[in-house]
This record gives structure tokens, sequence and C-alpha cells, in this order.
């Protein structure tokens, strides 16, 4: 990875390379801790970060969630965020807000422990790379479920359960395929390990609700441009077989931006390559992101 300057630890910005923790920090041994993946684009005003309120709104609801009491406020956080990004003097990066508890007891009751926050920008371009970005990927529906909702909740972002999204990704990267698509425990479509699912039918866009998935900012963003370009678009659940016979797919996310899908367990999805629904939402979605369409410059936080 493409190292920045700064990270911010705690209220101090300390060098790249001495962002260090302490082997027994509780959150590394249990995986309880929140995080946030956000991005920040270059426009032609200056680096702008997208969606900022929406991920910080959705970073303390998953500490509320996770139980976490942060040791910063959401304005603290704010404030730091944007200092950092500064600091790096970094006109586009990927930012990785984390609130986890820090070293003290061992053991799996976290709450005697402190309460630590870091904030890390980077350098980060496509996900799922620029060939997958404009010629679509492919896509392994995973041998591993998505969380069932009683045994994690998947409204947050909580470090420990992205072990289900790594396990699904080496899988299918593994296998040859560019991601997975996560079907939940009663067998419905869910995501991606790290993106929500788009699929598009006569026109139409199908994403599945948000009970079993991760209530993508993304996820939100498509769905008002789609509708900004006039298209019906509908919550609705979904079978893998409904997936293969799309006209088109995509996958949504902070890091994956807007990424069409090709073809799903080698079934090629409507022209096996990006659709023209697909392009049309994905070109929007950079304008918007890169303050190029003044209905969606609210979304943009200029730095
Ligand atoms: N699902 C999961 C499991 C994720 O980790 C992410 C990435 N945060 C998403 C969906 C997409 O969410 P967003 O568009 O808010 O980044």
């Amino acid at each position: 990875m493409e190292k920045s300057d700064k990270i911010w630890m705690d209220g101090k910005l300390v060098d790249w390379d001495d962002a260090k923790i302490h082997i027994l920090t509780n959150t590394f041994n249990y995986g309880l801790g929140v995080f946030e993946g956000i991005r920040c684009y270059n426009t032609a005003k200056g680096p702008a970060i997208f969606r900022l309120e929406e991920h910080l709104d959705r970073l303390y609801n998953s500490a509320k969630i996770a139980s976490i009491k942060p040791n910063f406020s959401k304005d603290e956080l704010r404030k730091a965020l944007i200092k950092t990004i500064k600091v790096n003097k970094l006109k586009e990066c990927y930012i990785k807000p984390i609130i986890y508890y820090g070293y003290g007891e061992i053991g799996l009751y976290p709450k005697n422990n402190p309460v630590n926050s870091a904030i890390s920008v980077y350098p980060w371009g496509a996900y799922l790379g620029a060939e997958g970005l404009s010629n679509g990927i492919s896509v392994k529906i995973s041998s591993f479920s998505r969380h069932y909702i009683n045994a994690a909740m998947t409204k947050a972002k909580i470090c420990g359960f992205y072990a289900n999204s790594q396990l699904a990704k080496m899988e299918a990267i593994e296998n040859g395929y560019d991601e997975a698509l996560l079907l939940d425990t009663e067998g419905r479509v869910a995501e991606g390990s790290g993106e929500n699912l788009f699929i598009i039918k006569n026109r139409k866009l199908m994403t599945p609700p948000v009970l079993t998935v991760l209530d993508g900012i993304t996820r939100d963003s498509a769905m008002q441009i789609a509708r900004y370009k006039k298209y019906v678009v509908e919550e609705a659940s979904l079978t893998r077989d409904m997936v293969y016979i799309a006209d088109e797919a995509f996958f949504t996310g902070t890091a994956a931006e807007l990424t069409p899908i090709r073809e799903i367990d080698k079934r090629p999805i409507g022209i096996g390559r990006t659709g023209p629904v697909t392009k049309e939402l994905q070109e929007e979605f950079f304008k918007a992101a890169k303050g190029k369409n003044k209905n969606f410059l609210h979304w943009l936080t200029f730095i």
C-alpha cells in the first residue's frame, strides 16, 4: 500500500511508521471495534469528502450497537479527520477512522479497557481494479453465508465481523474470481464481501433490503442517482437465479465505488460486460463524487 505521512491517534498526529498498538490490545484480539471507510475526491474546488456526515453517523451508530463509548465526540472526530487529510496534503484518499478497545485487561469483557480512536488516510485507487471498474468483474456466490442477524448485527461496521468477509473474499480470489457474493442464512442474496448489490431487469433497479446487509452509503447514493435519472428503484428479496438472469448487475461500496459485474458463477450477466444503464449510473456517480453535478453538491464536504 501507499503510505502517507501522518496518522491521527487519540488527538496526536504520529508518523506513519510509528502508528503502533500493543499486541494485547483488546480489539486486536477479539474484534469488538468499529470503523468506517470514507473517500475524499479531488474536485475543481479542491479535495472534498464524500458523504462525511452519513459516514460519521454510521460510525457512531456502530459504536452504539457495539456498546463502545467513543473517547471523542463526533464534532471532534470530524475536525480531526479533516486535519489529517490536510496535513498529509492528499487530494484524493481513502479515510479509515476506527474506535476500539485498547490495552488494559485481556479477556472477553472489554469495558474496563480504555477506548481509543485513530484516523488513517492514504491513497487508494480502484478497489476492484481499473479494468474491473470499466469492463466489469467476475463474481462467485460464496459458500459462506452472510451473518445471521442475531449472530452479528449487520448495521454496524464491527471489525470482527469482517472475518466472514475475508473468508468469502479469499475463497473467491483463490478460485479465480474477483469478488464474492454472499447469501443470507435463508439463501437469499445478501451482499458482496464489502459491497452492496444491484441488479437491473427491464430497466428497473432492484437491491436487497437492508435486513441482512450493511445499509451502504454508496447504495443510497446509487438509488438517489438512479431516481434522479428517472429509473424505478425497488428494494426486493432476490434469489441467486434472479441475479443470473438479470440484464445488468453492479456492486456499490466506498472502496468499490460503482463496479459493474460481467459474470456470476461463469454465467455472463446480460451482454457479459458493462451494461448501458450501469455505465450511465457509474458516470453520474463519479460526476456527483467529483462535484460536477450541482444537484448532489450537498454530499460533499470541501476541506
Ligand atoms: N457491505 C459491506 C459488508 C461493507 O463492508 C461495505 C463497505 N462499507 C458495503 C456493503 C458498502 O457500504 P458503503 O457504500 O457505505 O461503503
